[in-house]
Protein backbone atom coordinates (compact mmCIF):
# COMPACT_ATOMS: atom_id res chain seq x y z
CA UNK A 1 0.00 0.00 0.00
CA UNK A 2 1.12 3.48 -0.97
CA UNK A 3 1.07 5.79 2.16
CA UNK A 4 1.18 9.37 1.70
CA UNK A 5 3.73 10.94 3.91
CA UNK A 6 2.57 13.54 6.82
CA UNK A 7 3.60 16.84 7.73
CA UNK A 8 2.90 19.13 10.44
CA UNK A 9 2.73 22.92 9.35
CA UNK A 10 3.32 24.93 12.80
CA UNK A 11 1.51 28.29 12.72
CA UNK A 12 3.12 30.82 14.65
CA UNK A 13 3.72 35.03 14.24
CA UNK A 14 2.68 33.56 10.39
CA UNK A 15 -1.12 33.45 10.62
CA UNK A 16 -1.94 33.18 6.66
CA UNK A 17 -2.49 31.11 3.99
CA UNK A 18 -1.12 33.21 1.54
CA UNK A 19 2.56 33.50 0.56
CA UNK A 20 3.08 31.11 3.68
CA UNK A 21 6.64 29.40 2.54
CA UNK A 22 5.95 26.92 5.44
CA UNK A 23 3.14 25.90 4.27
CA UNK A 24 3.81 25.88 0.86
CA UNK A 25 6.75 23.83 1.28
CA UNK A 26 4.45 21.21 3.01
CA UNK A 27 2.35 21.17 -0.23
CA UNK A 28 5.30 20.88 -2.11
CA UNK A 29 6.38 17.66 -0.19
CA UNK A 30 3.05 16.20 -0.92
CA UNK A 31 0.76 14.29 1.25
CA UNK A 32 -1.20 15.31 4.29
CA UNK A 33 -1.20 18.65 6.25
CA UNK A 34 -1.81 19.20 10.05
CA UNK A 35 -1.61 22.53 10.78
CA UNK A 36 -1.24 23.23 14.67
CA UNK A 37 -1.24 26.49 17.03
CA UNK A 38 0.56 25.43 20.05
CA UNK A 39 -0.13 28.34 22.60
CA UNK A 40 3.41 27.97 25.12
CA UNK A 41 5.20 30.24 27.17
CA UNK A 42 8.62 29.00 25.95
CA UNK A 43 9.16 31.54 23.22
CA UNK A 44 8.83 34.74 25.16
CA UNK A 45 10.97 35.13 27.46
CA UNK A 46 10.76 38.18 29.92
CA UNK A 47 7.95 39.20 26.71
CA UNK A 48 4.44 37.04 27.08
CA UNK A 49 1.99 39.03 25.04
CA UNK A 50 0.39 42.04 26.33
CA UNK A 51 -3.55 42.33 26.92
CA UNK A 52 -3.92 43.78 23.40
CA UNK A 53 -2.00 41.31 21.30
CA UNK A 54 -3.92 38.64 23.59
CA UNK A 55 -7.19 40.04 22.09
CA UNK A 56 -5.70 40.23 18.23
CA UNK A 57 -4.15 36.57 18.54
CA UNK A 58 -7.86 35.05 19.35
CA UNK A 59 -9.48 36.73 16.32
CA UNK A 60 -6.72 36.09 14.21
CA UNK A 61 -6.38 32.26 15.29
CA UNK A 62 -10.44 32.11 15.14
CA UNK A 63 -9.96 33.73 11.62
CA UNK A 64 -7.31 31.37 10.35
CA UNK A 65 -9.07 28.53 11.95
CA UNK A 66 -12.15 29.42 9.45
CA UNK A 67 -9.90 30.19 6.67
CA UNK A 68 -8.36 26.44 7.14
CA UNK A 69 -11.61 24.85 7.15
CA UNK A 70 -12.72 26.77 4.03
CA UNK A 71 -9.96 24.67 2.35
CA UNK A 72 -11.17 21.26 4.11
CA UNK A 73 -8.98 21.14 6.51
CA UNK A 74 -8.19 22.54 10.32
CA UNK A 75 -6.20 24.07 12.62
CA UNK A 76 -5.41 21.96 15.64
CA UNK A 77 -4.84 23.90 18.73
CA UNK A 78 -2.64 22.40 21.80
CA UNK A 79 -1.06 24.55 25.05
CA UNK A 80 2.67 23.42 26.59
CA UNK A 81 6.20 23.10 25.58
CA UNK A 82 6.34 23.17 21.44
CA UNK A 83 8.64 20.43 21.64
CA UNK A 84 6.84 17.96 23.94
CA UNK A 85 3.34 19.07 21.74
CA UNK A 86 5.18 18.51 18.18
CA UNK A 87 6.68 15.00 19.56
CA UNK A 88 3.15 13.94 20.58
CA UNK A 89 1.33 15.28 17.00
CA UNK A 90 4.14 13.40 14.90
CA UNK A 91 3.08 10.35 17.09
CA UNK A 92 -0.43 10.57 16.80
CA UNK A 93 -0.73 11.28 13.11
CA UNK A 94 2.07 9.31 12.01
CA UNK A 95 3.93 13.17 10.53
CA UNK A 96 7.90 12.35 9.78
CA UNK A 97 8.18 16.40 9.02
CA UNK A 98 7.59 19.81 10.58
CA UNK A 99 7.89 22.98 8.70
CA UNK A 100 7.44 26.19 10.20
CA UNK A 101 8.34 30.14 9.59
CA UNK A 102 10.89 31.97 11.65
CA UNK A 103 10.93 34.25 14.68
CA UNK A 104 13.85 36.19 15.56
CA UNK A 105 13.09 37.37 19.25
CA UNK A 106 15.96 35.99 21.31
CA UNK A 107 14.08 33.43 23.32
CA UNK A 108 12.02 31.95 20.46
CA UNK A 109 15.61 31.69 18.44
CA UNK A 110 16.70 29.64 21.73
CA UNK A 111 13.60 27.64 21.57
CA UNK A 112 13.38 26.31 17.48
CA UNK A 113 17.13 26.03 18.05
CA UNK A 114 16.47 23.36 20.31
CA UNK A 115 13.62 21.82 18.67
CA UNK A 116 14.93 21.58 15.56
CA UNK A 117 17.51 19.78 16.92
CA UNK A 118 15.13 17.66 18.91
CA UNK A 119 13.03 16.56 16.30
CA UNK A 120 15.70 16.31 13.99
CA UNK A 121 17.38 13.77 16.19
CA UNK A 122 14.27 11.60 16.32
CA UNK A 123 14.30 11.23 12.60
CA UNK A 124 11.78 13.75 11.42
CA UNK A 125 12.47 16.19 8.58
CA UNK A 126 12.57 19.73 9.86
CA UNK A 127 12.94 22.81 7.74
CA UNK A 128 12.33 27.00 8.33
CA UNK A 129 11.66 29.51 6.07
CA UNK A 130 11.76 33.23 6.01
CA UNK A 131 8.02 33.95 6.41
CA UNK A 132 7.98 37.60 7.68
CA UNK A 133 10.88 39.56 6.41
CA UNK A 134 11.97 40.90 3.19
CA UNK A 135 15.22 39.88 3.87
CA UNK A 136 17.23 37.36 6.44
CA UNK A 137 18.87 40.09 9.31
CA UNK A 138 22.38 37.75 8.51
CA UNK A 139 22.08 38.44 4.57
CA UNK A 140 23.43 42.06 4.60
CA UNK A 141 26.25 43.40 6.43
CA UNK A 142 28.54 45.97 5.90
CA UNK A 143 31.83 46.31 3.91
CA UNK A 144 33.41 44.73 6.70
CA UNK A 145 31.02 41.70 7.39
CA UNK A 146 29.37 43.62 10.18
CA UNK A 147 25.70 44.31 11.39
CA UNK A 148 24.80 47.82 10.31
CA UNK A 149 23.81 49.88 12.96
CA UNK A 150 22.81 53.06 10.97
CA UNK A 151 19.49 53.08 9.01
CA UNK A 152 20.32 54.85 5.33
CA UNK A 153 23.45 52.46 4.00
CA UNK A 154 21.59 49.29 5.64
CA UNK A 155 18.12 50.27 3.41
CA UNK A 156 20.53 51.45 0.37
CA UNK A 157 22.19 47.59 0.71
CA UNK A 158 19.04 45.54 0.98
CA UNK A 159 17.19 47.85 -1.87
CA UNK A 160 20.58 46.77 -3.95
CA UNK A 161 20.33 43.58 -3.96
CA UNK A 162 16.89 42.43 -3.25
CA UNK A 163 14.57 41.17 -5.85
CA UNK A 164 11.68 39.62 -3.79
CA UNK A 165 10.83 36.61 -5.78
CA UNK A 166 6.99 36.36 -6.94
CA UNK A 167 4.11 35.45 -5.06
CA UNK A 168 3.00 31.71 -5.17
CA UNK A 169 -0.56 30.64 -5.84
CA UNK A 170 -2.57 30.60 -2.42
CA UNK A 171 -4.15 27.16 -1.30
CA UNK A 172 -7.63 26.71 -1.71
CA UNK A 173 -7.59 23.24 -0.89
CA UNK A 174 -5.55 21.39 1.69
CA UNK A 175 -5.01 17.70 1.93
CA UNK A 176 -6.60 16.29 5.40
CA UNK A 177 -5.21 13.68 6.96
CA UNK A 178 -7.06 10.02 7.14
CA UNK A 179 -8.04 10.62 11.02
CA UNK A 180 -7.84 14.57 12.76
CA UNK A 181 -5.77 14.55 15.86
CA UNK A 182 -7.89 15.74 18.61
CA UNK A 183 -7.84 20.08 19.39
CA UNK A 184 -8.76 22.30 21.89
CA UNK A 185 -11.29 25.25 21.22
CA UNK A 186 -9.27 28.74 19.94
CA UNK A 187 -11.56 30.18 23.15
CA UNK A 188 -10.18 27.70 25.32
CA UNK A 189 -6.76 29.44 25.37
CA UNK A 190 -8.50 32.33 27.24
CA UNK A 191 -6.71 34.85 25.62
CA UNK A 192 -9.81 36.94 26.12
CA UNK A 193 -9.59 39.28 29.08
CA UNK A 194 -13.11 38.46 31.89
CA UNK A 195 -14.04 42.26 31.48
CA UNK A 196 -14.04 42.88 27.44
CA UNK A 197 -12.09 46.09 27.55
CA UNK A 198 -11.83 45.27 23.89
CA UNK A 199 -15.03 46.72 21.95
CA UNK A 200 -13.49 49.82 21.05
CA UNK A 201 -10.47 47.77 19.56
CA UNK A 202 -13.06 45.51 17.89
CA UNK A 203 -14.63 48.57 16.36
CA UNK A 204 -11.39 49.73 14.79
CA UNK A 205 -9.87 46.61 13.65
CA UNK A 206 -10.65 43.38 11.59
CA UNK A 207 -7.95 40.93 12.37
CA UNK A 208 -7.28 37.92 9.90
CA UNK A 209 -5.66 37.95 6.44
CA UNK A 210 -9.21 38.99 5.09
CA UNK A 211 -8.89 42.26 7.25
CA UNK A 212 -5.12 42.44 6.39
CA UNK A 213 -5.75 42.45 2.57
CA UNK A 214 -8.76 45.45 2.94
CA UNK A 215 -6.60 47.57 4.88
CA UNK A 216 -3.78 47.58 1.99
CA UNK A 217 -5.98 47.81 0.02
CA UNK A 218 -7.73 51.48 1.46
CA UNK A 219 -4.42 52.59 2.15
CA UNK A 220 -3.37 51.82 -1.75
CA UNK A 221 -6.83 53.85 -3.41
CA UNK A 222 -6.84 56.38 -0.80
CA UNK A 223 -3.57 57.05 1.15
CA UNK A 224 -0.69 55.85 -0.84
CA UNK A 225 -0.40 58.79 -3.31
CA UNK A 226 -0.30 61.29 -0.84
CA UNK A 227 1.40 59.16 1.93
CA UNK A 228 4.55 61.51 1.80
CA UNK A 229 2.72 64.30 2.79
CA UNK A 230 -0.01 63.11 5.19
CA UNK A 231 1.91 60.56 7.05
CA UNK A 232 2.93 63.01 9.71
CA UNK A 233 -0.69 64.35 10.51
CA UNK A 234 -2.13 62.03 13.01
CA UNK A 235 -5.77 63.22 11.97
CA UNK A 236 -5.89 61.34 9.01
CA UNK A 237 -5.68 58.11 8.18
CA UNK A 238 -3.14 58.35 6.33
CA UNK A 239 -0.62 55.75 6.73
CA UNK A 240 -1.18 51.66 6.10
CA UNK A 241 -2.50 50.73 9.66
CA UNK A 242 -1.14 47.41 8.88
CA UNK A 243 1.61 46.85 11.82
CA UNK A 244 -0.77 44.99 13.90
CA UNK A 245 -1.64 42.83 10.67
CA UNK A 246 1.99 42.11 9.50
CA UNK A 247 3.23 41.54 13.59
CA UNK A 248 1.06 38.56 13.41
CA UNK A 249 1.82 37.36 9.91
CA UNK A 250 -1.72 37.64 8.26
CA UNK A 251 -0.12 39.66 5.76
CA UNK A 252 4.17 39.36 4.49
CA UNK A 253 5.76 42.64 3.65
CA UNK A 254 6.69 40.37 0.70
CA UNK A 255 3.06 40.87 -0.65
CA UNK A 256 2.93 44.64 0.17
CA UNK A 257 5.99 44.86 -1.49
CA UNK A 258 4.27 43.32 -4.90
CA UNK A 259 0.92 45.41 -4.01
CA UNK A 260 2.80 48.86 -3.73
CA UNK A 261 5.12 48.39 -7.01
CA UNK A 262 1.97 46.93 -8.79
CA UNK A 263 0.71 50.43 -8.60
CA UNK A 264 3.20 51.29 -11.19
CA UNK A 265 1.63 49.90 -14.28
CA UNK A 266 -1.64 51.15 -13.71
CA UNK A 267 -1.05 55.22 -12.23
CA UNK A 268 1.88 55.85 -14.58
CA UNK A 269 4.11 56.21 -11.69
CA UNK A 270 7.68 55.03 -12.28
CA UNK A 271 8.78 51.79 -9.80
CA UNK A 272 11.91 53.57 -9.23
CA UNK A 273 9.98 56.22 -7.45
CA UNK A 274 7.81 53.86 -5.44
CA UNK A 275 10.87 51.65 -4.62
CA UNK A 276 12.30 54.96 -3.33
CA UNK A 277 9.22 56.49 -2.14
CA UNK A 278 8.33 56.90 2.06
CA UNK A 279 6.08 54.19 2.08
CA UNK A 280 8.64 51.26 0.98
CA UNK A 281 11.29 53.08 3.64
CA UNK A 282 9.26 52.22 6.34
CA UNK A 283 8.97 48.78 5.85
CA UNK A 284 12.60 49.48 5.85
CA UNK A 285 12.54 50.21 9.29
CA UNK A 286 10.67 47.07 10.41
CA UNK A 287 13.26 45.25 8.47
CA UNK A 288 16.59 47.37 10.62
CA UNK A 289 14.72 46.94 14.18
CA UNK A 290 14.91 43.13 13.08
CA UNK A 291 18.24 43.30 11.70
CA UNK A 292 19.67 45.01 14.78
CA UNK A 293 17.12 42.88 17.41
CA UNK A 294 18.83 39.48 15.73
CA UNK A 295 22.60 40.69 16.16
CA UNK A 296 22.10 42.71 19.46
CA UNK A 297 19.57 40.04 21.14
CA UNK A 298 20.18 42.35 24.57
CA UNK A 299 18.47 45.21 22.94
CA UNK A 300 14.85 44.60 24.08
CA UNK A 301 15.83 45.28 27.72
CA UNK A 302 19.25 47.21 27.83
CA UNK A 303 20.48 49.87 25.63
CA UNK A 304 22.66 49.52 22.78
CA UNK A 305 24.89 52.33 23.72
CA UNK A 306 26.30 51.19 27.01
CA UNK A 307 26.87 54.47 28.74
CA UNK A 308 23.01 55.17 28.45
CA UNK A 309 22.90 52.09 31.25
CA UNK A 310 24.56 54.80 33.85
CA UNK A 311 21.57 57.38 32.89
CA UNK A 312 19.61 58.83 35.93
CA UNK A 313 16.42 57.76 35.13
CA UNK A 314 13.32 58.54 37.74
CA UNK A 315 11.18 57.30 39.85
CA UNK A 316 7.75 58.66 39.65
CA UNK A 317 4.91 56.43 40.06
CA UNK A 318 2.70 59.05 39.69
CA UNK A 319 4.18 61.11 36.96
CA UNK A 320 4.17 57.48 35.03
CA UNK A 321 0.35 56.79 35.98
CA UNK A 322 -0.63 60.37 35.11
CA UNK A 323 1.04 59.49 31.53
CA UNK A 324 -0.49 55.55 31.02
CA UNK A 325 -3.75 57.13 31.43
CA UNK A 326 -3.21 59.95 29.24
CA UNK A 327 -3.57 62.40 32.20
CA UNK A 328 -0.44 64.73 31.87
CA UNK A 329 -2.27 67.84 31.21
CA UNK A 330 -0.42 68.34 27.76
CA UNK A 331 -2.91 67.85 24.95
CA UNK A 332 -0.84 65.92 22.25
CA UNK A 333 0.36 63.73 24.68
CA UNK A 334 -3.07 62.72 25.97
CA UNK A 335 -4.91 62.58 22.98
CA UNK A 336 -2.10 59.76 21.79
CA UNK A 337 -2.06 57.82 25.29
CA UNK A 338 -6.52 57.90 25.13
CA UNK A 339 -5.77 56.69 21.12
CA UNK A 340 -3.75 53.77 22.14
CA UNK A 341 -5.97 52.73 25.05
CA UNK A 342 -9.26 52.79 23.22
CA UNK A 343 -7.90 51.63 19.92
CA UNK A 344 -4.31 49.48 20.70
CA UNK A 345 -2.68 51.54 18.34
CA UNK A 346 -1.10 54.94 18.36
CA UNK A 347 0.10 57.00 15.30
CA UNK A 348 3.82 57.04 14.84
CA UNK A 349 4.71 60.48 15.02
CA UNK A 350 2.36 60.50 18.46
CA UNK A 351 4.61 57.67 19.83
CA UNK A 352 7.79 59.66 19.23
CA UNK A 353 6.30 62.36 21.09
CA UNK A 354 4.78 60.64 24.16
CA UNK A 355 7.92 58.78 23.97
CA UNK A 356 9.98 61.77 24.03
CA UNK A 357 7.75 63.07 26.96
CA UNK A 358 8.19 60.14 29.50
CA UNK A 359 12.11 59.84 28.83
CA UNK A 360 13.07 63.21 28.32
CA UNK A 361 10.34 65.41 30.00
CA UNK A 362 9.03 62.88 33.19
CA UNK A 363 12.82 61.39 32.31
CA UNK A 364 11.42 57.75 33.39
CA UNK A 365 13.10 54.41 32.20
CA UNK A 366 12.59 53.85 28.28
CA UNK A 367 11.56 50.21 29.58
CA UNK A 368 8.41 51.85 31.14
CA UNK A 369 7.35 53.05 28.67
CA UNK A 370 8.06 49.99 26.13
CA UNK A 371 6.45 47.91 28.95
CA UNK A 372 2.96 49.91 28.84
CA UNK A 373 3.12 49.81 24.60
CA UNK A 374 3.76 46.30 24.91
CA UNK A 375 0.86 45.27 27.12
CA UNK A 376 -1.45 47.71 25.10
CA UNK A 377 -0.29 47.68 21.39
CA UNK A 378 -2.02 45.57 19.15
CA UNK A 379 0.85 46.14 17.11
CA UNK A 380 3.24 44.99 20.20
CA UNK A 381 6.41 43.88 18.38
CA UNK A 382 9.50 42.93 20.20
CA UNK A 383 12.04 44.13 17.41
CA UNK A 384 10.14 47.20 16.42
CA UNK A 385 9.20 48.50 20.05
CA UNK A 386 12.27 47.62 21.10
CA UNK A 387 14.28 49.56 18.39
CA UNK A 388 11.43 52.26 18.66
CA UNK A 389 12.18 53.33 22.78
CA UNK A 390 15.92 53.62 22.06
CA UNK A 391 15.48 55.36 19.31
CA UNK A 392 13.22 57.76 21.48
CA UNK A 393 15.35 57.77 23.90
CA UNK A 394 19.00 57.89 22.27
CA UNK A 395 20.30 54.91 23.64
CA UNK A 396 20.14 52.91 20.02
CA UNK A 397 20.80 52.56 16.54
CA UNK A 398 20.97 55.60 14.31
CA UNK A 399 18.60 57.27 16.74
CA UNK A 400 17.18 60.48 17.77
CA UNK A 401 20.30 62.12 19.77
CA UNK A 402 19.10 62.33 23.45
CA UNK A 403 19.69 65.71 23.48
CA UNK A 404 17.23 66.83 20.97
CA UNK A 405 14.03 67.01 22.77
CA UNK A 406 10.62 66.99 21.15
CA UNK A 407 8.58 70.00 22.14
CA UNK A 408 4.76 68.51 22.25
CA UNK A 409 3.58 72.22 21.55
CA UNK A 410 5.21 73.34 18.92
CA UNK A 411 4.65 69.49 17.48
CA UNK A 412 0.90 69.57 18.15
CA UNK A 413 0.83 72.96 16.44
CA UNK A 414 2.85 71.99 13.24
CA UNK A 415 1.15 68.31 12.60
CA UNK A 416 -2.27 68.78 14.31
CA UNK A 417 -2.90 72.92 13.59
CA UNK A 418 -7.02 72.53 13.26
CA UNK A 419 -6.70 70.46 16.74
CA UNK A 420 -8.42 67.84 14.71
CA UNK A 421 -6.74 64.91 16.43
CA UNK A 422 -7.05 66.38 20.07
CA UNK A 423 -10.74 67.22 19.89
CA UNK A 424 -11.19 62.73 19.26
CA UNK A 425 -9.29 62.28 21.88
CA UNK A 426 -9.96 65.12 24.49
CA UNK A 427 -13.34 65.73 24.47
CA UNK A 428 -13.08 67.97 27.16
CA UNK A 429 -11.22 70.48 25.36
CA UNK A 430 -13.24 70.51 22.30
CA UNK A 431 -14.60 73.98 22.56
CA UNK A 432 -11.02 75.45 22.97
CA UNK A 433 -9.84 77.59 20.17
CA UNK A 434 -7.67 76.55 17.77
CA UNK A 435 -4.75 78.59 18.77
CA UNK A 436 -5.43 77.73 22.80
CA UNK A 437 -6.18 73.91 22.43
CA UNK A 438 -2.13 72.72 21.88
CA UNK A 439 -1.24 74.42 25.34
CA UNK A 440 -4.53 75.29 27.38
CA UNK A 441 -2.37 76.48 30.39
CA UNK A 442 -1.17 79.38 28.41
CA UNK A 443 -5.15 80.41 27.65
CA UNK A 444 -6.65 83.54 29.46
CA UNK A 445 -9.49 82.78 31.82
CA UNK A 446 -11.86 84.34 29.69
CA UNK A 447 -10.56 81.78 26.96
CA UNK A 448 -10.85 78.93 29.23
CA UNK A 449 -14.29 80.17 30.68
CA UNK A 450 -16.06 80.25 27.28
CA UNK A 451 -14.70 76.33 26.71
CA UNK A 452 -16.17 75.69 30.07
CA UNK A 453 -13.13 74.84 31.37
CA UNK A 454 -12.12 74.79 34.91
CA UNK A 455 -7.75 73.48 34.50
CA UNK A 456 -7.56 71.12 37.62
CA UNK A 457 -11.05 69.88 37.30
CA UNK A 458 -12.02 69.43 34.23
CA UNK A 459 -8.82 68.82 32.57
CA UNK A 460 -5.23 68.91 34.47
CA UNK A 461 -2.52 71.25 34.47
CA UNK A 462 0.81 69.88 33.30
CA UNK A 463 2.71 67.51 35.46
CA UNK A 464 6.11 69.21 34.70
CA UNK A 465 7.04 72.49 32.97
CA UNK A 466 7.91 71.59 29.85
CA UNK A 467 11.12 73.83 29.77
CA UNK A 468 12.63 72.84 32.97
CA UNK A 469 12.01 69.68 32.75
CA UNK A 470 14.26 69.86 29.44
CA UNK A 471 16.81 71.46 31.24
CA UNK A 472 17.13 69.17 33.41
CA UNK A 473 17.30 66.01 31.17
CA UNK A 474 20.11 67.82 29.17
CA UNK A 475 21.47 68.20 32.70
CA UNK A 476 20.82 64.41 33.00
CA UNK A 477 22.72 63.91 29.32
CA UNK A 478 25.68 65.95 30.51
CA UNK A 479 26.18 64.21 33.51
CA UNK A 480 26.69 61.08 31.20
CA UNK A 481 30.48 59.96 30.52
CA UNK A 482 31.82 61.50 27.20
CA UNK A 483 31.55 58.11 25.26
CA UNK A 484 27.90 58.51 25.44
CA UNK A 485 27.57 61.94 24.02
CA UNK A 486 30.21 61.29 21.39
CA UNK A 487 28.45 58.26 19.96
CA UNK A 488 25.54 60.82 20.21
CA UNK A 489 27.55 63.51 18.09
CA UNK A 490 28.41 60.70 15.15
CA UNK A 491 25.23 58.88 15.10
CA UNK A 492 24.75 59.82 11.69
CA UNK A 493 27.94 58.58 9.54
CA UNK A 494 29.41 56.02 12.07
CA UNK A 495 28.48 52.18 11.61
CA UNK A 496 30.61 50.29 14.37
CA UNK A 497 30.89 50.26 16.86
CA UNK A 498 28.91 51.48 19.78
CA UNK A 499 30.18 52.03 22.16
P1 LIG B 1 2.96 52.89 8.04
O1 LIG B 1 3.44 54.29 8.08
O2 LIG B 1 1.85 52.58 7.13
O3 LIG B 1 4.22 51.98 7.70
C1 LIG B 1 4.10 50.68 7.10
C2 LIG B 1 4.74 49.63 7.97
O4 LIG B 1 6.13 49.89 8.12
C3 LIG B 1 4.19 49.57 9.37
O5 LIG B 1 3.01 48.79 9.42
C4 LIG B 1 5.33 48.95 10.16
O6 LIG B 1 5.35 47.53 10.04
C5 LIG B 1 6.55 49.50 9.44
N1 LIG B 1 7.05 50.68 10.16
C6 LIG B 1 6.67 51.96 10.00
N2 LIG B 1 7.40 52.77 10.81
C7 LIG B 1 8.25 51.97 11.50
C8 LIG B 1 9.26 52.20 12.48
N3 LIG B 1 9.57 53.42 12.91
N4 LIG B 1 9.91 51.14 12.99
C9 LIG B 1 9.64 49.88 12.57
N5 LIG B 1 8.70 49.59 11.63
C10 LIG B 1 8.02 50.62 11.10
N6 LIG B 1 5.83 49.36 15.33
C11 LIG B 1 5.33 48.12 15.49
O7 LIG B 1 4.95 47.46 14.51
N7 LIG B 1 5.26 47.55 16.74
C12 LIG B 1 5.65 48.21 17.86
O8 LIG B 1 5.59 47.66 18.95
C13 LIG B 1 6.14 49.53 17.71
N8 LIG B 1 6.51 50.26 18.80
C14 LIG B 1 6.99 51.54 18.63
C15 LIG B 1 7.40 52.26 19.76
C16 LIG B 1 7.88 53.56 19.62
C17 LIG B 1 8.31 54.34 20.84
C18 LIG B 1 7.97 54.13 18.33
C19 LIG B 1 8.48 55.55 18.16
C20 LIG B 1 7.58 53.42 17.21
C21 LIG B 1 7.10 52.12 17.33
N9 LIG B 1 6.70 51.36 16.22
C22 LIG B 1 6.22 50.09 16.39
C23 LIG B 1 6.92 51.86 14.85
C24 LIG B 1 5.76 52.63 14.21
O9 LIG B 1 5.26 53.60 15.08
C25 LIG B 1 4.61 51.73 13.76
O10 LIG B 1 5.10 50.65 13.02
C26 LIG B 1 3.62 52.50 12.87
O11 LIG B 1 3.09 53.59 13.57
C27 LIG B 1 2.52 51.57 12.43
O12 LIG B 1 1.54 52.28 11.73
P2 LIG B 1 1.27 51.99 10.19
O13 LIG B 1 1.10 50.53 9.98
O14 LIG B 1 0.16 52.86 9.77
O15 LIG B 1 2.62 52.48 9.54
Amino acid sequence: MNVQPVSIVWFRQDLRLADNPALQAAIARGGTIVPVYIASDDEDGEWPAGGAARWWLHESLSSLASSLQDCGSRLIVRTGSALATLRTLCHETGADAVYWNRRYEPAALARDTEVKSSLRSDGILVASYNGSLLIEPWEVATQTGRPFQVFTPFWRRVLADLVPSPLPATPDRLPAPNAWPRSMAVAELALLPQRPWYSTMAETWKPGEAGANRRLERFVDAALDTYAQDRDRPAIAGTSQLSPHLHHGEISPRQIWHRILSVADTRDIDSAQLLNGKYIAELGWREFSYHLLFHFPHTHSAPLREPFAQFPWRDDPSGLRAWQRGRTGVPLVDAGMRELWATGWMHNRVRMIVGSFLVKNLRLHWLEGARWFWDTLVDADLASNSQGWQWVSGCGADSAPYFRVFNPVTQSERFDPQGVYLRRWLPELAKLQDQDIHAPWLASESALTTAGIVLGRHYPRPIVDLKESRDAALEAWRSLKGDAKESQGTQSTATWPFP
